[in-house]
C-alpha cells in the first residue's frame, strides 16, 4: 500500500459503511480518528478505508434516562467535555482527561480505542468495571455484547467481516444507591491498570466492581475479592480491604510479555488493587 494508492470511501450511514465494508472485503477496514490504524502493521496491507466520521447519528452522545450511548465517531476530545458524560458517567470523563496527548485526544475515539485491542491501554479496566456494553451492526444485522468480550487477544476483536461497532452504552452507577460510592482507577505505567468502583447504603457496602487490565491479555472482573467486600461495614473498610486483598488474586492471571514477566507484573497488579480499594473505602462518604 502507498498513501496514494488508497481509497478513502466516507458513506453518510451506518448501514452504508456496512454495506460498503460487506462489498469490499477483508482489505478495507472502517476507521475514525486514524491514530491507531496508521501507526499498526495492519495499516501495511489496506487498500481502501471506510471514514465513519462523516456518519452524523455516530457523532453523538445521548442520554437515555441513566444510560449514556457514545457514538462511534465521537473524538475522545468532544466526549471528555460532553456535560452527559459528566453527569452519568463521570467516572469516564476524569480519566480521559489523564490519557494521551492532545493530537491524540482530538481525533481518536473511545470506540476506535477499544477496537484496537491494544491490553495496555487506560480504559479496559474501567470499562469492565462498569459493565460497559458495545452495539455492532453488520450485515446480519444489529447485536451487542460486553465491551470486555470485543477484544479476542491482543490486536484481534470478535467483529464479524464487514461489522462495525456503532455505539458504547454504559449505565450510570449513581441511580442504584442513596451513596454515591468512589470511582478510582489507576494505571502502573503499562503494567497494571486498576479500577475499585463501591457503592453503599446504611453504613455498608452494596455493590463493588474491581476490575484489573494491561497485565491481563483481557480485562477481568475480581468476583471473589467483589464478593467479599460487598456487605462489609464502611468503616471497617479499609482493614477488610487488607484482609481480603492479601495476596495477588488467583484469578489474575498475569501474563508475561515484552512489558515484563508475569513474576514482575503480578506484585504491582496485586498492590495496585489492594491500594484502589483501600482509598475507596477511605474516600467512601454517604449522600448528604
Ligand atoms: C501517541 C498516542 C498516545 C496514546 N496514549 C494513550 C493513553 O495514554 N491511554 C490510552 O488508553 N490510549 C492511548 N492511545 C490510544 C488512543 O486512545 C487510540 O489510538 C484511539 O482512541 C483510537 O481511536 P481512533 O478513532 O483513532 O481509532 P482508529 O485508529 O480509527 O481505529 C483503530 C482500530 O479500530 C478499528 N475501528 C475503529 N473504529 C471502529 C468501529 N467503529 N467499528 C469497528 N472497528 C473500528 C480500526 O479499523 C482500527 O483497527 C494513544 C495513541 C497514540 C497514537
Amino acid at each position: 500500500m502507498t498513501w496514494t494508492s488508497l481509497r478513502i470511501h466516507a458513506p453518510e450511514s451506518e448501514r452504508a459503511a456496512v454495506d460498503l465494508l460487506d462489498g469490499l472485503g477483508p482489505a478495507a477496514r472502517p476507521y475514525a480518528g486514524g491514530t491507531g490504524l496508521f501507526l499498526s502493521d495492519e495499516r501495511r496491507h489496506l487498500e481502501q478505508l471506510v471514514d465513519l466520521k462523516e456518519i452524523a447519528a455516530l457523532a453523538e452522545v445521548e442520554r437515555r434516562g441513566d444510560e449514556l450511548h457514545i457514538g462511534a465517531a465521537v473524538s475522545l476530545w468532544a466526549l471528555e467535555r460532553s456535560r452527559e458524560l459528566r453527569d452519568v458517567l463521570p467516572e469516564v470523563a476524569a480519566l480521559l482527561g489523564a490519557i494521551a496527548n492532545p493530537r491524540v485526544l482530538a481525533s481518536g475515539t473511545l470506540v476506535g480505542n477499544i477496537c484496537l485491542a491494544a491490553p495496555r491501554t487506560d480504559l479496559t479496566a474501567l470499562l469492565a468495571a462498569l459493565d460497559a456494553r458495545v452495539i455492532c451492526l453488520g450485515p446480519g444485522g444489529e447485536r451487542d455484547l460486553d465491551a470486555v468480550d470485543l477484544p479476542s487477544g491482543p490486536g484481534r476483536t470478535t467483529l464479524r467481516p464487514a461489522e462495525i461497532v456503532t455505539r458504547l452504552s454504559s449505565q450510570s452507577r449513581r441511580s442504584s444507591s442513596d451513596w454515591p460510592g468512589s470511582a478510582s482507577t489507576r494505571s502502573v505505567g503499562p503494567t497494571a491498570s486498576v479500577t475499585v468502583l463501591l457503592e453503599g447504603a446504611d453504613g455498608h457496602v452494596t455493590r463493588t466492581a474491581v476490575a484489573v487490565g494491561a497485565a491481563v491479555p483481557r480485562a477481568l472482573r475480581l468476583t471473589d475479592i467483589e464478593t467479599a467486600l460487598t456487605g462489609a461495614p464502611l468503616e471497617e473498610l479499609p482493614g477488610r480491604v487488607t484482609e481480603i486483598v492479601a495476596a495477588v488474586p488467583p484469578e489474575l492471571d498475569v501474563t508475561s510479555d515484552g512489558h515484563g514477566s508475569a513474576e514482575y507484573k503480578a506484585a504491582p497488579a496485586g498492590g495496585a488493587v489492594r491500594a484502589r480499594a483501600s482509598r475507596g473505602g477511605r474516600k467512601a462518604r454517604p449522600c448528604p
